[in-house]
């Protein structure tokens, strides 16, 4: 599908309807606003007064607050929100008070997807009225990692250092990504521009979950079409990286989930075969097998490899027990500090994570890939691998990061595949809630009964 999408059109509303098409995501006031704002506009938000999701203090869990904005500096942007999805690992921070997390007046979030109001007086990536993606990592194009080809470890994206608004009683705000705010100030190099006409629910998904999940499968794995993959947990990030895998072309997709409802959903985005953890918990010692040979006899592995088998056990012919090519990990753990989650869905045999990571490398073939881009793992804990194998076979292992996502290479890629009906994110984007609400949306993600949650915070 060609879409021309203009900014004008975009000013005028076009393209930000909700999922279902319900209700447009802006008032009548917002969009007139925004049909008479210039093309440049700096520093006209000090003084603003917005509601946005701030911890107070180190205790507290946050709460909705009048925030005035201050004047914006350097390359900073003021974003209308229009929706923001609930990341799962800002779940312990939302709902568990702990006196381990920020000192600073922090607004909650992992981005989102808004209008662009004003601009500092350096920005010159982004214009007023512009639709962004406010995305959780950053890409300036410029920094030591950026130029090597790694936007996803960006060195200038927080712009988190200095305060963009104060609370009632006068503390400093810092906005670092936000995203659970009526406004959300933040640098030019986390703003990716979009044209299109998906809506913002949609686009969402793509400010942390469903970059990690498609940069997983699509950047980090060489998927090959034909090849074999395996994703453990569909949640909105797995559902993202099966469908990636799918796109990419993968012969057979296994999923490995415990929630009985996201198993049905992997199917209907491209995993050919599902498996339920719970069904295959044992873990025996096995007698030394070898320089390679593992420790232990995981049930779980062995039955996936056994899945993974070739149609002939003749190596001459390309047979095998080999495994399978790629072993992608977005299960997590639900640790937080020294609590662990208790969600009110089934959890895998393992809730901290740290059997599937040792799985996930098990599993892998021998010159195969494995990712992992979760958190939520114990701190103190430490992975469990076959030494020997883990320093003399040929698995690859990458660390996350957002799945290597580079923001503004990727992004709209992903965005071209949903209008070509390739990548469907409306599936995940499952329910919305006002910013009052915030704390009930991320309650809903934790437990899981959902995939994923939004908030928006102007509809
Ligand atoms: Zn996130
Ligand atoms: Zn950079």
């Amino acid at each position: 599908m060609t879409s021309k999408v203009s900014r004008r059109r975009v000013l005028k509303g076009a393209g930000i309807a909700a999922v279902g098409g319900a209700s447009a995501l802006l008032g009548g006031s917002t969009l007139a606003a925004q049909q008479g704002a210039p093309a440049i506009r700096t520093n006209t938000q000090a003084g603003r007064r917005i509601r946005a999701f701030v911890k107070l203090d180190r205790v507290d869990i946050p709460s909705m607050q009048p925030v005035t904005l201050r004047a914006l500096t350097g390359r900073m942007v003021a974003v209308r929100t229009e929706a923001a999805q609930t990341c799962y690992s800002s779940v312990g921070q939302l709902l568990l008070p702990s006196p381990a997390a920020a000192q600073n007046v922090n607004v909650v979030g992992h981005g989102g997807v808004g209008i662009v109001e004003a601009i500092g007086p350096e920005v010159f990536a982004v214009q007023v009225g512009d639709r962004v993606i406010v995305n959780f990592h950053s890409s300036c194009g410029w920094c030591h990692n950026c130029v090597r080809s790694r936007a996803d470890q960006c060195l200038n994206g927080g712009g988190g250092n200095t305060p963009t608004g104060d609370t009632a009683d006068g503390k400093p705000v810092f906005s670092g990504t936000s995203g659970m705010t009526e406004v959300m100030v933040v640098s030019q190099e986390k703003c990716v521009p979009i044209f299109t006409d998906v809506s913002s629910v949609e686009l969402s998904m793509f400010t942390c979950v469903g970059n990690a999940g498609l940069g997983m499968a699509m950047t980090k794995c060489p998927v090959e079409p034909g090849s074999d993959v395996v994703v453990f947990g569909c949640g909105p990030v797995g559902l993202s990286a099966i469908q990636g895998a799918r796109i990419k072309g993968a012969a057979r997709i296994i999923a490995v989930e415990p929630i009985r409802y996201r198993r049905e959903l992997a199917l209907k985005l491209g995993a050919t075969d599902v498996v339920d953890p719970n069904q295959y918990t044992s873990r025996t010692p096995t007698p030394f097998r070898g320089i390679s040979g593992d420790s232990y006899k995981d049930a779980l592995v062995d039955h996936i490899r056994d899945m993974c088998r070739q149609r002939t056990d003749r190596a001459y012919a390309g047979g095998g027990r080999i495994g399978p090519d790629h072993v992608i990990e977005a299960a997590g753990g639900d640790a937080y500090g020294d609590v662990l989650i208790r969600p009110s869905e089934v959890t895998g045999p393992d809730p901290t994570g740290m059997t599937v990571l040792s799985q996930v490398w098990q599993l892998c073939s021998r010159i195969g890939t494995s990712v992992s881009c979760s958190i939520g793992f114990p701190a103190d804990a430490r992975v469990q691998l076959p030494p020997n194998e883990w320093a003399d076979s040929g698995k690859h292992f990458w660390g996350g990061t957002c799945g290597g996502t580079n923001t503004r290479r990727d992004v709209p890629r992903y965005v071209r595949l949903i209008e070509a009906g390739k990548l469907d994110m409306k599936a995940l984007a499952s329910r919305n809630y006002p910013l009052a609400e915030t704390t009930e949306a991320y309650r809903v993600a934790m437990n899981r009964t959902v995939v994923a949650t939004i908030v928006t915070p102007n509809a």
